[in-house]
């Protein structure tokens, strides 16, 4: 089945009913350079390195040149935005080139950044560097934590300048320009179903439902009522996993949005994310949710369930009964304190369950946040926590407290508590300390894309030097792995980057 094209085939910001997509052609650069590419993603699509050194790979990958027989588009879609029905939104400035077929495995290549479309509203359709390095660094290293991700290939200097008002000092200001090439089996999202049902078109609805279930659930054998639950059910596990190894790894997106939730389960939209260096269940690096803190990193498994509400009412035409669909909904609600408690327990390299866990987890939460205590830190250090040595553990992890000054006699104690409680739970446990180290180091990463260190890469690229680009790119292959002559990223975020979050249009 064919999804339905928008019959107008121009860019011109508008309305687009009973279609899935706008044919539009990207915007042409003033001076297109490419500044990385990822070799991991070149050879996913069977590229070579010579390849991407080519005029016609930059051309491409900038928007200068559109690929025979192939015919760009943008695609359609709604969303709820901070808990509100937001209507059309779309592809503002995403535009879709063509697929890649290439080791069994099929690639939409994307373009972020190429110009406006019919779905660009009041804004421009353009990204500039600061926030393209964000996306392309962020979602690369994603995939190599072993996270469900968007992938990129290519990030580009447009030649073009962009007006963007700098969140943080408050004037407008000229950027470089910049696009980054996005690559996923596909960007469909919850959005793109809510659009339909919104408008009541629930023709193209199930023509998109079927679509998708054809081409990206085709295990789930024809379409069909029972087939529609079935897929609703796979979404709601899909998210469910995604969103763990997000708190696992200390991730917050930002801005979950129904319209970056993606119907693969997979993390999309790399915005105004950020990572947790303190561990603090309320800390959001989105500035323009400083008020309610929806996205706050604590509340992501609650607006995963909140978001997948919103998908079952944009299915619920198509299967016209509700109990199914509460049924998946209610085994999200019951099975992710489970899933979030197993995987608390790996990161304190627990392989057994006992009534005590609870306790032991919670209170270590607690401890976490009574003084500003880095997350990747505290958990790489206590690998090396030794179950007869109970006395160690505070020295072990000292290093992630930000301010050792506030540790106070008392928090000590606290910690000196917890300590033995969690030697005392490691004696029930049958593994060697070296083999809980080894265990705790493969879920635990030691290396991550601190807000600071993306900043740093970007305050480099804007003087025209992108040597940290790179470096930084190598370093996040390996996340899990020491990497003694990197050692220096395995620290605290300096003081200078305390008040500084990724802010991203
Ligand atoms: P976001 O919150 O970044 O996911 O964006 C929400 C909507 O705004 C999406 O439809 C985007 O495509 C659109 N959008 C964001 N930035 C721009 C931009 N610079 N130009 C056009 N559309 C944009
Ligand atoms: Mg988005
Ligand atoms: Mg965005």
């Amino acid at each position: 089945e064919k999804l339905p094209a928008d019959p107008v085939l121009d860019n011109s910001r508008r309305q687009v009913k009973s279609a899935c997509f706008s044919y539009v052609r990207p915007k042409q650069t003033a001076d297109p350079k490419l500044i990385h590419v990822s070799d991991d993603m070149l050879k996913n699509l069977g590229l070579t390195e010579a390849d991407s050194k080519s005029t016609d790979f930059l051309n491409v990958f900038s928007g200068n040149t559109v690929m025979e027989n192939t015919k760009p588009y943008a695609m359609c879609y709604g969303g709820h935005q901070f808990g509100n029905w937001a209507g059309q939104l779309g592809d503002g400035r995403a535009i879709n080139l063509f697929e890649v077929e290439h080791d069994h495995k099929q690639w939409v290549v994307q373009l972020k950044g190429a110009g406006a479309t019919p779905y660009s509203r009041s804004a421009d359709g353009l990204a500039v560097l600061r926030s393209s390095i964000r996306e392309y660094l962020c979602s690369e290293a994603m995939h190599h934590l072993g996270i469900a991700t968007t992938r990129a290939l290519s990030l580009a200097l447009t030649g073009d300048e962009v007006m963007r008002d700098v969140l943080y000092n408050g004037n407008a200001e000229y950027e470089k320009g910049a696009v980054v090439s996005r690559i996923s089996p596909s960007f469909i999202r919850f959005g793109s179903f809510e659009i339909f049902a919104s408008r009541q078109e629930t023709e193209t609805l199930k023509t998109l439902v079927d679509f998708t279930i054809n081409h990206h659930f085709p295990h789930l054998g024809t379409p069909s009522k029972t087939v529609y639950i079935a897929f609703f059910n796979e979404v709601v596990q899909k998210t469910l996993s995604m969103i763990v190894d997000w708190q696992r790894v200390g991730f917050v997106h930002g801005v979950m949005n129904t319209d970056n939730m993606s119907i693969l389960g997979l993390t999309i939209d790399y915005g105004p994310y950020g990572w947790l260096e303190g561990f603090e269940e309320g800390w959001t690096p989105n500035t323009t949710d400083l008020q309610q803190k929806r996205y706050r990193y604590g509340n992501q498994p609650n607006i995963g369930l909140w978001n997948l509400y919103q998908l079952a009412n944009a299915l619920y035409p198509l299967i016209e009964e509700v109990e199914p669909l509460e049924d998946a909904l209610n085994q999200y609600r019951t099975e992710f304190p489970k899933a979030m408690a197993q995987m608390m327990r790996g990161k304190i390299g627990l392989k057994t369950n006992d009534h005590s866990d609870k306790a032991i987890i919670q209170n270590l939460e607690t401890l976490l946040q009574l003084t500003e205590t880095d997350m990747t830190i505290f958990f790489r250090n206590l690998a090396a926590f030794k179950k007869d040595k109970p006395d160690e553990g505070l020295e072990l992890i000292k290093e992630a407290f930000y301010t050792p000054t506030e540790v106070t006699d008392n928090i000590k104690q606290q910690w000196q508590d917890w300590f033995q409680h969690y030697a005392t739970r490691l004696q029930m446990e049958t593994v060697s300390d070296s083999e809980r180290k080894k265990a705790m180091n493969a879920i635990n990463p030691k290396y991550v894309l601190r807000n600071y260190m993306a900043q740093l890469a970007i305050d480099d690229a804007d003087k025209g030097d992108y040597a940290l680009i790179d470096e930084l790119y190598q370093l996040l292959k390996k996340p899990y792995s020491e990497q003694p002559e990197n050692e220096k990223w395995f620290t605290k975020r300096p003081e200078w980057a305390r008040h500084k979050v990724g802010c991203s249009m």
